[in-house]
């Protein structure tokens, strides 16, 4: 296939996990990659009239554009107890405000894809359908999971609603039929904050959770569990779910038998650093936190031993957690759990598009959609670097430019920077 263009940059990484590569050139036609070759070839020939276009990012890394998969657009990152009582009790008109100004922040970090993990009044569903065009962000694709299920006078009243009194969860899902993308449930409570590694009971047993399984794939849908602890993770994983959502104290056992099943994990560690900057007045508190992030790291370090798909996820929305900018101290912490930088950006990229089930994003490779962040410097700089993007590209056209570069006289290194 002819390419119309190609990008240039000094450092690529492709989202596989593979080490960071140099010098490469990606082949661009219409909205697709089309080819990755050296960066030399290209540039011989690059004298000739005829050849195409050459994008010279020479002091810049390529990326592929990330995915969070797990956030809460209603919700902010604010910790004012004042003002997350109104985010949850608020209207729709201003609901819908807030969601578009989160999908803004995200985008603004380089996030293109996002899957939401649910809402108390489905007010996500309902900015999903009511607004096209320019005036919902054009730019970045997301999966909702609606209002989340959890059991009657357990915790997850704040994203959701009860089954059907007399029907089971999975009647109850069939009954609403085709309105969430994502069928989210809430099988736990929350991490304690006042005794570390306290367990809660499992929500829905090994049953309900089979027959919910059976029914998400006749209606095609992927099943989310919110699950910390050994049982409440343990249940569906041996029924049958596609991801584990925060998964804190789960235990090794669940993690291989996840690795084994190919069942993913998005274990939201930034929420426990987030408490544990937010409570620092409160000293046991701040502690347990704290406990609990070290526990989940070690946890992550055992994932990636035992081959568990991790994906990032966030849960932006909670207190501390900032839509778009969280996605950087997520990585990070990632990082501090043993992973390569390459294999963050993976689990932030390929791993998340492949459990959102976007399949032309997340990696950079012929076939897959033109999509990527340019940030400045080498790959050294990541996951900071993300702060200062300088280009966004989706479908093969840039859709951000930080500033003009102003034409330099003295040749090409004018978009270069400081190693
Ligand atoms: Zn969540």
């Amino acid at each position: 296939m002819t390419v119309s263009y190609f990008l240039s940059p000094e450092w690529m990484i492709d989202g596989t996990g593979s080490p960071c590569r140099k010098n490469a050139a990606i082949g661009i036609q219409g909205e697709t990659i089309v080819s990755i070759v050296d960066s030399t070839e290209i540039r011989e020939k690059s004298q000739d009239d005829s050849f195409p276009r050459i994008v010279d990012l020479r002091g810049f890394t390529v990326l592929p554009c990330l995915v969070d998969s797990h956030v809460h657009l209603v919700m902010s990152g604010s910790n004012d107890p004042e003002v997350r009582e109104r985010q949850l009790v608020s209207g729709y008109s201003e609901a819908g405000d807030r969601i578009q100004h989160h999908l803004q922040e995200h985008f603004r970090y380089g996030v293109l894809a996002l899957r939401d993990g649910g809402d108390r009044h489905g007010y996500t569903l309902r900015y999903r359908d009511n607004l096209s065009g320019p005036s919902r962000s054009p730019y970045v694709s997301a999966v909702f999971a609606g209002k989340a299920w959890h059991r009657e006078g357990r915790y997850g009243g704040l994203i959701g609603r009860v089954p059907l009194k007399s029907k089971g969860i999975a009647e109850s899902v069939a009954r609403e039929g085709d309105q969430s993308d994502v069928i989210k449930v809430v099988n736990s409570g929350l991490n304690s904050l006042r005794e570390f590694g306290k367990q809660t009971l499992p929500q829905f047993g090994f049953q309900e959770f089979k027959d919910l399984w059976n029914m998400a794939r006749r209606l095609e849908k992927k099943v989310m569990v919110h699950a910390n602890g050994i049982e409440p993770v343990s249940i569906p994983v041996d029924a049958g779910c596609d991801s584990i959502e925060h998964g804190f104290f789960m235990g090794r056992e669940n993690l291989e038998k996840m690795a084994e099943k190919g069942i993913f994990w998005v274990p939201t560690a930034v929420t426990m650093e987030a408490y544990s900057r937010l409570m620092k007045d409160d000293a046991k508190i701040s502690d347990i936190a704290r406990r609990n992030l070290d526990h989940q790291l070690e946890q992550i370090r055992i994932a990636r031993e035992c081959g568990v798909r991790t994906a990032m996820g966030t849960d932006a929305g909670s207190p501390g957690v900032d839509h778009g900018k969280a996605v950087i101290e997520e990585m990070k912490l990632f990082m501090d759990a043993g992973y390569s930088l390459e294999e963050a950006v993976m689990c932030a990229t390929s791993a998340g598009a492949d459990l959102l089930g976007f399949t032309e994003i997340g990696q950079l490779k012929p076939g897959m959609n033109a999509g990527f962040l340019v940030v400045p410097g080498p790959p050294s700089k990541l996951p900071d670097s993300l702060e200062s993007i300088q280009m966004i590209w989706r479908n093969g056209k840039m859709v951000y430019e930080k500033c003009a570069v102003t034409p330099d006289p003295s040749g090409d290194q004018n978009h270069r920077m400081d190693e």
